[in-house]
């Protein structure tokens, strides 16, 4: 049954990795690893907030790595978190720094300094 040999073996090892990688990207995460990572983006939206005045540049930088680790966990990141980012280039938008929202009905136009780009909103 089982092929002995030089040639035989690395194929092998090959499929074994693929399918063990196949496998993982359906399952999801164990949960507790699922709460650290929410914890985690929690954490670069705080840090965000704090220094996009003076660096808004690295708050932009702190959005990509939270986006990151969204991905890799499955985790999507809450409303008021998404209005927090920009859709284009991914800047920590605040009013008056980073963004400027323009009210209109029923719409909110958001528009990026960073990238100068817009992103429209609905409220209710
Ligand atoms: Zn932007």
């Amino acid at each position: 049954m089982r092929t002995r040999g030089v040639a035989g073996r690395p194929a092998r090892l090959f499929y074994g990795i693929l399918v063990y990688a196949c496998m993982r990207r359906r399952s999801s995460k164990p949960l507790h690893q699922i709460k650290m990572a929410r914890e985690r983006i929690h954490i670069l939206f705080g840090e965000a907030d704090a220094i996009v005045k003076r660096d808004p540049k690295l708050a932009q930088r702190y959005m990509l790595l939270a986006r990151k680790i969204g991905m890799r966990y499955n985790v999507r990141l809450t409303r008021e978190q998404r209005r927090r980012v920009c859709r284009h280039c991914r800047a920590y938008l605040r009013p008056g720094v980073t963004s400027e929202h323009v009210v209109r009905r029923g719409t909110v136009r958001v528009r990026c300094l960073l990238c100068k780009k817009t992103m429209t909103l609905r409220y209710k």
